[in-house]
C-alpha cells in the first residue's frame, strides 16, 4: 500500500500489551486516516450508557496519508474518542511536528484501551513502542512533561503529546498538548486520557512509506506550496486574530456572553496587540502559511509566550467583556500550560459572569465576586478550574455541568450536545447556525466553516456558493455538502487553512496512493464520516433534541450587524434532515443512506 504503513499501533493499557492493528486497503480507502478511520475503529466499542471513563472506550490518534510526503499544510492528526465532556462522539485535531513524527515512527496511528494503574507514558521510536513509568511527570504542566521527555529520552526529533494537569484532574473541557502549544483542543480528549493515566506519547523515527508517483507529488507539491505563499500575507502578519475587526463588522463575534452584538474591537483587535507586544511568527511542520505567534519580551519571568488565537482572543476578551490584551495573553497561556480548551474554558467563565448578574451565582455560593470584564477574575477562575478547587470544581463541568448544578435555565447553556458554542454568532449567518445545530462534535466551528461561505468563500466544484447569509430557505443543501468537505480534511489529515480545491485534493491523494479517487468520491467519503459519527451518537443517546440552538445564542440582539435577526431554525433543520436523510422522529441516518454509504453494518446494528 503506498502513503500507508498498513497498520495502527494497538496498547492496551489494563493488561500492558502492545501489537499491531492491521488497516486494510480498502479501510484506508473508505475512510483515509484521522478521524474518518477513528470513527470506523471505535465504532464497535460503542455501547449505550458506556461510561466514557470506563477502560472500554478507546482513545485513538491517527493521521491521514498525505503526512509524511512533501504537500504542505499537512502536519496534522488526530485525537478521538467518546467525548467525557459531551458522552456522545468525539475528536479534536492538532498541528506542530508531532503528526510527522508519529508518521515516521512507523504507525498511521495509536490505538489504545484499557486503563494503566499508575502513570505510565508510551514510547514509540522507530517502531518499538514500550510503557514507561510517568510518576515523575505526574503534577507536571504540559511545558515541562515535555521537555522531561525530550532530554531523558533523547533521541533525535522526539515530539510529546501529553496532558497537564487539566487532564489529570478530569476537568471535563481538559485537551492533548504537543509542541508546546499546539492543542488537541476540543471535547475533552485530555480528560480521557487522563481517566487512562497515560500522561503522554512521545514519537519519533526514521519510517517512511513509499508513494505512488513521486515525481508527480514533488512538481504539484511545489506548485501548491507557491499558491499558499501568494495568499499567506494576512495570516502571517496577524495570524487568525486579523479576523476580529472583521467578525466584529459582521456581527459574528459574540460580546457579553452572546447577549450583545458590539464591543470596543479597536482595543482587542489584531492591530491592538501588534501594537502592544513584539510578534514573532512560527508554523506547524512543513507550512509556508505560518499563522502561529510568539509574543516576545512580554515580561520579565516569561521572555517568549504563545500568542493567542482569534477563538482565544474572543472568549476571554469580548465575551468576557474583557478588553485587558494582558490577562487575554496570559489566559491563553495558562490554558496551554496546564492543557485545557481555551474555547470551552473562556465559554463557561463567562457564563459564570452572566449568571453571576443575572443573580444565580451568588458571590457566596461562587465563593468570590465575579464580575464582567475583569481580567484577574478570569486568570483566578482558570487556576480553581485546573486544580478543581472551590467554584472551579463545578466551571470544570463546563456549561452544562454549571447550570445543572445551579438549576440554571438550560437555555441560557451556550453549547450544543454539550460543547460550548465557538466564536462565530449563529445570528450572524444561518449556515453557521445550521452547523452548530448539526456538527457531530457539538458546536464546532471547524468541521464545516460555513461563514466563510456565508460571507463569500465558494466551492464551484461542489456548488458551494454564499447567498444571502440570513436566509434559510434552500441552505441546508450547502450546509450539508461543506461539513462533509471540512470532515474530510480531518481524515485525510489537512490544514484547513489550506484551501485546497477537491480537484487538488484529489490529484495529490491520487499520487500519494496510486488510488483513481475523484472529487465527488472525496465528498462520498466526508459524508460516510459524517454518517458513521452521527451513529456513534445515536447509540450513545443524541436524537433530534439535541440538534437544538440554544435560546441565548439566537434571540436578537439590540445592535451591531445582526441586530434583531435570529436564524430560523425550524426550516434549517427541516431542509436539513432531508438532504441528509435523516429520521425525522429519531435523528438517526436512515437505513438506506447508511446502507447507500457502504455502511450496512452500521445499518443493521443501528436500526435493530
Ligand atoms: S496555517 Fe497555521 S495551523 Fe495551519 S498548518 Fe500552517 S501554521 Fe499550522
Amino acid at each position: 500500500m503506498f502513503g500507508y504503513h498498513g497498520k495502527l499501533l494497538n496498547v492496551n493499557l489494563t493488561t500492558g500489551e502492545i501489537n499491531d492493528l492491521p488497516v486494510p486497503e480498502q479501510i484506508a480507502k473508505d475512510y483515509l486516516g484521522g478521524c474518518g478511520l477513528s470513527a470506523h475503529l471505535i465504532y464497535p466499542f460503542v455501547k449505550a450508557g458506556m461510561d466514557p471513563f470506563g477502560g472500554d472506550n478507546p482513545l485513538v490518534f491517527a493521521v491521514g496519508p498525505y503526512v509524511g510526503t512533501p504537500i504542505p499544510m499537512v502536519s496534522r492528526s488526530s485525537v478521538c474518542g467518546v467525548s467525557p465532556q459531551t458522552g456522545y462522539w468525539g475528536e479534536a485535531t492538532t498541528g506542530g511536528i508531532f503528526p510527522f513524527r508519529l508518521k515516521a515512527s512507523g504507525y498511521d496511528g495509536i490505538f489504545i484501551t484499557g486503563k494503566a494503574q499508575k502513570p505510565v507514558y508510551l514510547a514509540v521510536i522507530d517502531g518499538k513502542a514500550e510503557l514507561r513509568d510517568a510518576s515523575h511527570l505526574w503534577g507536571k504542566d504540559s511545558y515541562a512533561t515535555q521537555e522531561i521527555l525530550k532530554k531523558e529520552i533523547n533521541e533525535r526529533g522526539l515530539s510529546v503529546s501529553c496532558i497537564g494537569k487539566g487532564g489529570e484532574n478530569l476537568v471535563k473541557f481538559a485537551g492533548v498538548m504537543n509542541d508546546e502549544g499546539r492543542a488537541a483542543g476540543r471535547t475533552g480528549l485530555g480528560a480521557l486520557m487522563g481517566s487512562k493515566k497515560l500522561k503522554a506519547v512521545a514519537v519519533t523515527g526514521t519510517k517512511t512509506v513509499p508513494v505512488a508517483d513521486e515525481a508527480k507529488l514533488r512538481e504539484m507539491s511545489r506548485q501548491i506550496r507557491e499558491i499558499m505563499i501568494s495568499r499567506r500575507a494576512s495570516m502571517m502578519e496577524y495570524g487568525t486574530l486579523g479576523y476580529m475587526e472583521t467578525g466584529h463588522v459582521f456581527g459574528d463575534t459574540p460580546s457579553r456572553y452572546f447577549t450583545r452584538g458590539a464591543f470596543p474591537v479597536h482595543r482587542v483587535s489584531a492591530t491592538a496587540f501588534r501594537r502592544n507586544y513584539t510578534i514573532e511568527t512560527y508554523a506547524c511542520f512543513g507550512c509556508p502559511t505560518m499563522c502561529g505567534r510568539h509574543l516576545k519580551h512580554f515580561s520579565k519571568k516569561l521572555d517568549s509566550i504563545d500568542g493567542p488565537e482569534y477563538e482565544t482572543a474572543g472568549v476571554f476578551g469580548p465575551l468576557s467583556w474583557n478588553f485587558d490584551t494582558d490577562s487575554i495573553v496570559l489566559a491563553n497561556h495558562f490554558c496551554n500550560l496546564h492543557g485545557i480548551d481555551t474555547i470551552s474554558a473562556g465559554v463557561t467563565i463567562a457564563y459564570a459572569m452572566y449568571l453571576s448578574e443575572q443573580g444565580v451565582l451568588t458571590e457566596k455560593k461562587a465563593g468570590m465576586k465575579i464580575e464582567w470584564g475583569d481580567g484577574k477574575t478570569i486568570l483566578k477562575l482558570l487556576d480553581l478550574i485546573v486544580k478543581r478547587e472551590g467554584i472551579g470544581d463545578l466551571l470544570a463541568e463546563g456549561t452544562l455541568g454549571l447550570a445543572r448544578a445551579l438549576g440554571a435555565d438550560p437555555e441560557t447553556v451556550a453549547a450544543v450536545k454539550g460543547l460550548e458554542v465557538p466564536m462565530h454568532d449563529p445570528r450572524s449567518t444561518t449556515g453557521m447556525a445550521l452547523t452548530y445545530a448539526t456538527g457531530s462534535r457539538g458546536a464546532c466551528h471547524l468541521r464545516g466553516d460555513y461563514y466563510t461561505v456565508d460571507l463569500g468563500v465558494r466551492v464551484p466544484e461542489y456548488g458551494i456558493a454564499p447567498f444571502d447569509r440570513f436566509k434559510a430557505e434552500g441552505k441546508a443543501v450547502m450546509v450539508a455538502k461543506h461539513q462533509n468537505f471540512k470532515d474530510l480534511y480531518d481524515s485525510i489529515t489537512m490544514c484547513k487553512f489550506a484551501n485546497a480545491t477537491p480537484t487538488q485534493m484529489a490529484d495529490l491523494l491520487n499520487a500519494v496512493t496510486g488510488w483513481s479517487t475523484t472529487p465527488a468520491d472525496l465528498l462520498t467519503i466526508g459524508e460516510r464520516s459524517m454518517n458513521i459519527k452521527r451513529a456513534i451518537s445515536n447509540k450513545l443517546g443524541v436524537n433530534r433534541s439535541h440538534d437544538h440552538m440554544p435560546r441565548i445564542t439566537i434571540a436578537p440582539v439590540p445592535e451591531g450587524s445582526t441586530a434583531g435577526k435570529s436564524p430560523d431554525m425550524d426550516t434549517l433543520l427541516k431542509e436539513y434532515y432531508e438532504v441528509r436523510r435523516w429520521d425525522w422522529d429519531t435523528g438517526k441516518p436512515k437505513k438506506e443512506k447508511l446502507v447507500e454509504l457502504g455502511l450496512a453494518d452500521v445499518a443493521s446494528d443501528l436500526w435493530q
